[in-house]
This record gives C-alpha cells, structure tokens and sequence, in this order.
C-alpha cells in the first residue's frame, strides 16, 4: 500500500473523498473537467493536473469518481493504462461494471468496481455507517485496503466486476419502495390537521420494526418453503390491502404507487398461495419478463 493516489473526478462525491484523503495525510494527484472545482483542494494540499492523461501517469492508484459510465470511458479514453489499478467509484449497472473491467483489463489495468452507500456529507466521518462496496480485482483491493477504507468503510463482494453495482442497486431499489410507501403515506394524512414532523417519527418508528421483512423473506428463499412461520399471510394481507385502497380514496389520494405491488399479491392468492407471505411476489418478478 502506498499513500499516494490520483483522484478523477470532484464533483460533490469526488470533492468529499478528497478532503478526506488530504485530512488523512494522503499524496493525492487531482483532474476534474472543469479546472475551477480542483482549487479547494489545492488549497488542501492536493496536486492538480491539467489532463487526466496526466493525473493517471502521476500514481498506481487511480479512483474515479465520475458523473457516469459514459464520463468515465471519455475521460480514459486514449490514456495509458498499463500497470495501474483503476478503482470506479462512478455509480453503473452490474453490465457497465463489467465492461469497464474487461477493457481496462485489456489495457493492461487491475479493475475494481466500487458503489458507494452514502452521501457526501458521510464521506471521512468516523461512525457515520458509510461504506463502498467492491468486486473485481481481489489483489487490487487488498493492495489498497488501507487508501480505501480512509472515507468510508469497504465491503468485497466478490471477483465478479458487475457485484458492486449490483448490490448497489439492489439496496437502491429496496430504498426506492421505501421512499414510494412513506410519500403515500405523507399524503394520506396531507390535509388534516396533523404535524409532520410528528409523524415522521411514527412512521420512521414503524419502518424501522418492520425491517425484520428482508429475514423472514431470506428464510423462505433459503428453504423454499414460504409457508413456515408465516405470522401474518397473504391472504389477510389482500384484504388488508383492500382497506388501504379504499382509505387512500377516502382521503383523495392516488393509488398508483401501492397498486403495482399489491397486484402481485393478489395474483399469488389467485394462484392458491394464500397461506404463504409476500415472498412468491419474487418469484412472479422472475417469470413475468
Ligand atoms: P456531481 O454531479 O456532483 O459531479 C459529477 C462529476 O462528473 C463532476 O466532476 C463532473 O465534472 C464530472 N463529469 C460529468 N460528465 C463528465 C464528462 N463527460 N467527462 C468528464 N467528467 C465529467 O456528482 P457526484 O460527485 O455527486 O457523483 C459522482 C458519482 O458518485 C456518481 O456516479 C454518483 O452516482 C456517485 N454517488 C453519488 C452520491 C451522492 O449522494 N452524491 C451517492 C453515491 C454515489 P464537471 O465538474 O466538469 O461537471
């Protein structure tokens, strides 16, 4: 491990793990396309380059923090590669991921994917629960352990490029449910007389104990039988969803965000899996493409 690097890219992101590298005492060598975000960091201490064909040639290390995959092809495009250990920290799919990582191998580079489960603010901040996960390159990663774990923590999920975007992706898409039910759950109670922020804690609350779900669903992925301790099934559950249908047009508010889930369950019930909970909706995900 060496505590030298080339960060390319200062957007938000880029600009928060450069702070932390410099407040770390990191030799850091900085690009970013537009020249004027890099001169905080100058101030820090950080060296800046004028190309990114120069940031790479500074250091063995170089972590890109980027817009998209896109950005990150463009600004390696023509640079020589050969022998450095490229980390993509820009956020892409588990196919992106391992496109980069066959071409960057194909240079002559070590690649490994990173995506980051944290905002900026999180970045360098002890406790914070930030963390990056990373595939691809084993050797690569454990070479640079150390530089890595500096802004946030690390998780290796494996040699596979496309891992990190994929678990990345997958907690994203958990947190875009969870985004959807509490904006339904903002609205229903809109226009009455309620204090938001009074309820933000109930609802908060209520989130938080019902996160036990993702347990019981691996349970029954991990057996394959949904049935076994089933404490609250699906066919209650559908009718249930009935009275939240019928609330949400009591209180004028559209459906169109429960409805999708909900018709799913409905149809493992039709399918004679009443006695099971909601984890048959994975499968349905699976058949219906
Ligand atoms: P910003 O929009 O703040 O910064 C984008 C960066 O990409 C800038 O440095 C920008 O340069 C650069 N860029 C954009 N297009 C190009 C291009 N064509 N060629 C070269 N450089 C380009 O984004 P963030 O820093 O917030 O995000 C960076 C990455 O981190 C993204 O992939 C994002 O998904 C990921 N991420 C961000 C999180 C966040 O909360 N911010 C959370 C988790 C992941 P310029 O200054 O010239 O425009």
């Amino acid at each position: 491990t060496s505590a030298k690097l080339t960060l390319l890219g200062l957007g938000a992101m880029g600009s928060a793990l450069a702070t932390a590298w410099l407040a770390a005492d990191y030799d850091i060598t900085v690009w970013n396309r537009t020249a004027s975000r890099a001169e905080p960091l100058r101030t820090l201490g950080a060296q800046v380059a004028d190309t990114a064909a120069d940031a790479v040639a500074a250091n063995d290390l170089v972590v890109a923090c980027l817009l998209d995959d896109a950005s990150v092809r463009s600004t390696l495009d023509g640079v020589d590669l050969t022998g450095k250990d490229l980390i993509n920290l820009t956020t892409g799919t588990p196919g992106s991921g391992r496109e980069l990582a066959a071409c960057a191998t194909a240079r002559g580079a070590r690649y490994v994917d990173g995506g980051i489960m944290a905002v900026p603010p999180m970045i360098g901040v002890p406790d914070s629960g930030a963390y990056v996960f990373y595939s691809g390159s084993a050797a690569a990663f454990e070479a640079h352990r150390d530089a890595l774990a500096v802004g946030a923590g690390t998780k290796f999920v494996g040699e596979d490029p496309g891992f990190a975007a994929l678990y990345d992706v997958a907690l994203l898409s958990a947190m875009t449910g969870m985004f959807a039910g509490v904006s339904h759950a903002f609205a229903l109670v809109r226009k009455e007389n309620i204090d938001p922020r009074e309820f933000a804690g109930l609802v908060s609350g209520w989130i938080t104990a019902m996160s036990g779900y993702a347990h019981g669903i691996a349970e029954h992925l991990a057996s394959g039988d949904y049935t076994t301790g089933v404490t609250s099934n699906l066919a209650m559950m559908v009718e249930g969803n009935a009275t939240m249908l019928r609330t949400a047009h009591e209180q004028g508010v559209s459906p169109e965000l429960l409805e999708p889930f909900m018709r799913l369950m409905r149809q493992r019930v039709d399918d004679g899996h009443g006695d099971e909970d909601t984890t048959g909706v994975i499968d349905l995900l699976l058949s219906r493409r």
